[in-house]
């Protein structure tokens, strides 16, 4: 496995795995890697010839506010799961790499950026599609692999290369939960026992939603509200949005119909969790 620390030497090492023909895959992280990750890792090493896996922590998706300085970097653990997973390339840039001088030029998606967490992270999604688009151009892959538990960045990233043409394949992994269904992420580490213990009624909240819409309930406020009763239950939470929308195009449902995405975002004392579930609801 190469760990590629500079563009030139990322871009060097694909474009000799593409001279040999092979199918190049990318999976891009901000490091503390976990199993999550570690299934976007082995759909890519399954569906192509030549992983690459980035770890950059995006500063420019960060608000102010955010965790960006402690956001958990555990590099030489990342390297060893990449090197056990049979990854052919680490790109590990600097922020001085990515953005050498102030950037001007940003890549915006407009309206799906907007609802759930767009109202939340204002300029968010900004740095994730910039980002996103600057790692496309630097590692050409013919496939890139983004993880269901962000779904609303997974369907910017599909808008985004779909509106600028952009010569990848999107392909979106289920999410990974630990064994009492709370979604792995880098961020649980944050908890405290006692947090971690309550965090799982957000996935509990979310089977709740599955339950009520599968039995015949359509009336989004109503399930909206049994959500927000279960969350309520966690005494440090404090909800930042509880949405029933349109899996595709994000607009708030009235009625559940069609393809439903259910969407939470919670913070326990001060780690912001996500979470979010896929229902047909026909
Ligand atoms: P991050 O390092 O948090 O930027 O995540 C990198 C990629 O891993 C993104 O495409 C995430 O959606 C994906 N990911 C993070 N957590 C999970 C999970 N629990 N299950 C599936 N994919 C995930």
């Amino acid at each position: 496995m190469e760990v590629a620390k500079t563009i030139k030497s990322v871009r060097k090492l694909v474009k000799a795995a593409c001279a040999k023909g092979k199918k190049i895959g990318f999976v891009p992280t901000m490091g503390a890697l976990h199993i999550g990750h570690v299934s976007l890792i082995e759909a890519a090493v399954q569906q192509t010839d030549f992983v690459v896996v980035s770890i950059f922590v995006n500063p420019t998706q960060f608000g102010p506010t955010e965790d960006f300085e402690k956001y958990p970097r555990p590099f030489d653990d990342d390297l060893e799961i990449c090197r056990k997973k049979g990854i052919a390339v680490v790109f590990a840039p600097t922020p001085e790499d990515i953005y050498p001088s102030e950037n001007l030029t940003w890549v915006n998606v407009e309206k799906l950026t907007e609802p759930l967490c767009g109202q939340f992270r204002p300029g968010h999604f900004r740095g994730v599609t910039t980002v996103c688009a600057k790692l496309f151009n630097i590692v050409a892959p013919d496939i890139a692999f983004f993880g269901q538990k962000d779904a609303q960045q997974a369907i910017v990233i599909k808008r985004m290369v779909a509106d600028l043409n952009m010569p990848l394949e999107i392909v979106i992994c289920p999410t990974i939960r630990e064994p009492d269904g709370l979604a792995v992420s880098s961020r649980n580490q944050y908890l405290t026992e006692k947090q971690r213990k309550d965090a799982t009624l957000i996935y509990k909240s979310l089977q709740k939603c599955r339950e009520m819409i599968e039995a015949g309930v359509t009336d989004t406020q109503e399930i909206i509200g049994q959500i927000r009763k279960i969350l309520n239950q966690i005494p440090s939470a404090k909800i930042e949005y509880v949405s029933i929308v349109n899996a595709e195009t994000l607009e708030n449902l009235d009625q559940a119909a069609g393809k439903v995405l259910a969407a939470v975002a919670v913070k326990i004392g001060s780690t912001r969790l996500i979470d979010n579930i896929l229902v047909d609801a026909d």
